[in-house]
Formats: C-alpha cells, structure tokens, sequence
C-alpha cells in the first residue's frame, strides 16, 4: 500500500489515535498567513475562527515569529524560582497599557480565570473579611472560562458537566445580562466577586444591554465585591476596541487575558489588578512552572505591541460594520431562516431558525468549507464569524460573497 499524505490520512491519524473530544470539520491545515489557512492539499480559506480569537494578529506574524526565533535562541524557561530578563519588562508594558498596577503570568486562559477566582477568594478573606470557607463567587449562565474541575463547576451546559462531577463549592449563577438578578445576589455578604464576560462567546456571541457592564462594576463596587471581567475573548481587538469593557469605561476590579495575547504563537494568559486584590497572594501560594517564561513574556509583549502598531482594534471596529451590513441585508433576505445577526467589532455570529429541531447552521459551514472559507458552529443552530483583525475591506466583501452564496445554496 502506497502511503499518500493526503487529507484523509491524517483525518484517519488523528481519528485512530487521538481521544474523541474534538469533532474537527474534515479540513486538513497545514500552512496559514495573515488571514489565510492552507490545507495539505495548497487549497486556500479564509480563517473566520481565529483559533478562537487567539489568533487576532493574524497567522504567523512576521514581527512575532521574529520575536519567538530570537527569545527562543537566548532562554526559553527558567521557573519562577528566579528572576528573568523578559517578565518584568513584559509586566511593566502591559500593566502601563491597560492601567494595572501588576499582572500575574499564567499560561492558558482557564488557569488565568482559575487564578482570579482563587485571588477573589483570598481577597474576600483577608480584605473583606469573609468567614472561612464561606466565600461565594457569582457567575452568569451560559459562562464559559474552560475545562478544568474549576471552570466546568460554573458551567451550565450539561455538554461540559454530565459525567464530570462532583464541583466546587461556593459558586453561584446569576442569569446573564440580568441587573436585578446581581443586586439580589450582592446582597450576601459572603460573596466575594462576580465574574463575567462582555459578550458571551462561546455561549453564542450573546452580546448583553448597553450599559449592563457599567451597572456591573456600579453594583458590585457599592457591595465591596470584585467585579472580574474574561475578557479571554473579547480582549486584544476583538471587539472593535482595546478591550470590550472600554466601550463602556468599565474597568474590572480584575481583568482575564488570554488567547491573543500571544498571538496565537503559545499559550500565553494573566490576570491584572491594584495592589490590594493582587498582593493578598503571597509567596508559595500560587504559581506555574512555565507561568511568567522568557519565551512568553517577550511573544508576548511583541503581539501586544503589534496589535496597537497595525491598528487592528480599529480595523476590527470598522471591518466589524462592513461584516454586519452585509449579513443584515442576506437575513432581510432570508427572514424565515436567520433569526439573528449579532456582534461588535469581528466577534459576529449569524443565528438560524430552527425547524423540526433542526437548523442550516451546520451545513451552511460545510458548505462555506466547499467554497474556502472556515467558520464553525457554537450549539447547533449559530455560526460564529471571527476572522483575523488584520482582514482588509475587499478581503471581507470577498468572504461576505462567499457566505452569501453559501447561505443561499443551503436555503434555496
Ligand atoms: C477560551 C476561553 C477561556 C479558556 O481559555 P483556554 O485557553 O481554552 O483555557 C476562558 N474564557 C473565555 C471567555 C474563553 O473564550
């Protein structure tokens, strides 16, 4: 038997010896640049899901790849047993740029979520004066910040819970984008901080009221508890701005970073925050073994970095109106089968009707498949469109085209 390294050789690859906990759509990637995949075959596709959204700088950056060959020749990890000469340089310009006082370095964003739950808690104690044991953290339905046993026991989608349990205490859900539902809840002493996202991603791009954000911070200030804002997501561009929180002036008592920030080069995560919440964890108390390392620290800052050199939060501001007028004007066309078109900057997602439990969404991403553009479904009946925040106007009406045509096929 003749071995060809075509696509289904590494599709059988990956379904012969890899666990099952991914349903990848049958697309092979071998190569990827800027906004661009390339699969094994050389055919091209425009990447609407960004690794979500870890890859807003676009693949392989030239400056941050320049960045990675040139840190990863000097000194990749030394622990945190010692100093380095990349993390507090890292520290300092992220910390000055979105107005901290200091960032703790992990490495994936359900261990930077895991962290500020853990600095809440240790907050609640020894700042607000919890008793022990007792701290509560609020979370919002639909949340999602991971898999780990902390992440899934705020979870409330039986996908990520059945056959998981038992969870971690002490957590609390509150509906998201439900003001009245928090006043109530912060009326417990007990609880120790709230945390929540901007605009729900994997939920479905649940995009909450205009003002809810700021209410948030208002309510959970004036119950001295923290306000925690994922913005793993949302953050670095995504939604049009620096941060999401910004398009209200919402500055999080502690602030989830994740995904981007390292352009989707390592996995690079933090938490920011001022001196009280963060100082209350002391030495020996937290940590991780490639949290903080050269490598990441200097990806790190160099991604960051190029996101605001190239503009790409403003690109994603402006490209994000284009995307949505587009998609408004198929579902005017399409009214008895899109329910919803919804998002800010290049977070964006089309929701279909459903019929006879069932809905186009998967079959309009086959189809977009077919015709060279990737996006993916969140639940059954959304597609979720976050391409590059590098992505250029012809470059989007092209894509639009494309999703135009695949709707069509699949609705006509
Ligand atoms: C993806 C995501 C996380 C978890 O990040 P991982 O790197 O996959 O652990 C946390 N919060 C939000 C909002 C996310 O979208």
């Amino acid at each position: 038997m003749s071995l060809v390294k075509d696509s289904s050789y590494y599709i059988r690859l990956e379904n012969n010896f890899g666990a099952a906990n991914y349903e990848p759509l049958p697309v092979v990637l071998d190569r990827g640049e800027r906004i661009y995949l390339y699969d094994v075959e050389g055919k091209r596709y425009f990447d609407f899901l960004s690794a979500y959204s870890a890859v807003n700088q676009g693949h392989c950056h030239p400056e941050i790849v320049r960045t990675l060959i040139e840190q990863s020749q000097k000194l990749t990890l030394t622990s945190r047993a010692f100093y380095n000469s990349k993390l507090g340089e890292y520290e300092e310009y992220l910390t000055n740029l979105l107005g901290y006082q200091r960032l703790l370095p992990m490495n994936t964003g359900v261990e930077a979520a895991e962290t500020s739950v853990k600095l809440c808690r240790k907050w609640g104690y020894k700042v607000k004066g919890i008793p022990e044991n007792k701290a509560k953290i609020l979370f919002a339905s639909g949340n999602f910040w991971g898999r780990s046993i902390g992440a899934i026991s705020a979870s409330t989608d039986p996908l990520s819970t059945t056959g998981f349990g038992p969870f971690v205490p002490g957590f609390e859900i509150i509906p998201f984008n439900d003001l009245n539902a928090l006043k109530l809840a912060l009326q417990d002493k007990n609880v120790a901080g709230f945390m929540v996202e901007p605009i729900q991603g994997e939920a479905g791009i649940i995009v909450p009221n205009e003002g809810y954000l700021a209410e948030c911070k208002r309510l959970c200030n004036e119950a001295g508890a923290l306000l925690i804002l994922d913005e793993v997501q949302t953050g670095l561009g995504r939604t049009g701005k620096l941060l999401a929180g910004d398009y209200e002036n919402v500055k999080p008592d502690i602030l989830v970073l994740g995904k981007a920030l390292s352009g989707g080069i390592l996995p690079v995560s933090g938490i920011l925050s001022r001196d009280e919440v963060m100082l209350t964890i002391r030495p020996g108390e937290h940590g991780s073994t490639y949290g903080g390392n050269p490598l990441a620290c200097a990806v790190a800052k160099r991604a960051v970095q190029v996101l605001i050199e190239e503009k790409m939060p403003e690109n994603s501001f402006q490209m994000g109106e284009v995307f949505r007028k587009r998609m408004n004007l198929l579902k005017s066309k399409y009214e008895d089968a899109i329910e919803a078109v919804r998002g800010k900057g290049l977070l964006n997602a089309i929701q279909f009707k459903e019929k006879n439990g069932k809905s186009a969404a998967k079959e309009v991403c086959n189809q977009l498949l077919k015709l060279g553009l990737l996006a993916k479904t969140t639940h059954d009946h959304t597609i979720r469109f976050a391409p590059p925040l590098v992505i250029q106007s012809d470059e989007m009406n092209f894509a639009c085209d494309i999703i135009d045509e695949a709707v069509r096929f699949c609705l006509d």
